[in-house]
């Protein structure tokens, strides 16, 4: 048994973005691979929680392992389809908060964020965004 989620590896702030890129790309692989069988669209019945469908016809959980009600509201509400969804909107706000060089106060080029403007790189949203994939700020 695995937990993706403890394998994920820290890294140094100036790694963030491409740290970040490798965990979408990551996460998107997974997803993709657990829509093939079933579908990117999990759904399940209120009335019979435990079975829990995709969207290609099958169940995917059938009265084994019998999750309770909100375990399969979450099993459904982070679907493959859900997942890609996030990672195709991380990717947008990744490429937006790219870094830029730009001229700075004391006439020198300077590494900025193309959104924010900020001189930290990469910038708090990029880390926040990373964060949420389980990177974590150095202390
Ligand atoms: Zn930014």
């Amino acid at each position: 048994m695995t937990n993706d989620q403890q394998k994920r590896p820290k890294s140094m702030p100036s790694d963030v973005a491409s740290w970040l890129q490798s965990e979408l790309d990551r996460v998107e692989q997974i997803a993709q691979a657990a829509a093939v069988a079933d579908g990117p669209v999990w759904t399940y019945n209120p009335g019979d929680y435990w079975i829990i469908s995709g969207s290609g016809g099958g169940p995917l959980v059938y009265d084994e392992g019998t999750p309770t009600g909100p375990q399969a509201r979450h099993i459904s509400l982070w679907d493959p389809q859900s997942v890609l969804r996030r990672v195709a909107a991380d990717r947008r706000i990744l490429a937006e908060h790219k870094i830029v060089r730009v001229l700075g106060w004391a006439a020198d080029w300077q590494d900025s964020c193309a959104i924010c403007g900020s001189f930290q790189v990469p910038c708090r949203t990029v880390r926040l965004l990373a964060e949420g994939y389980g990177w974590e700020e150095p202390q």
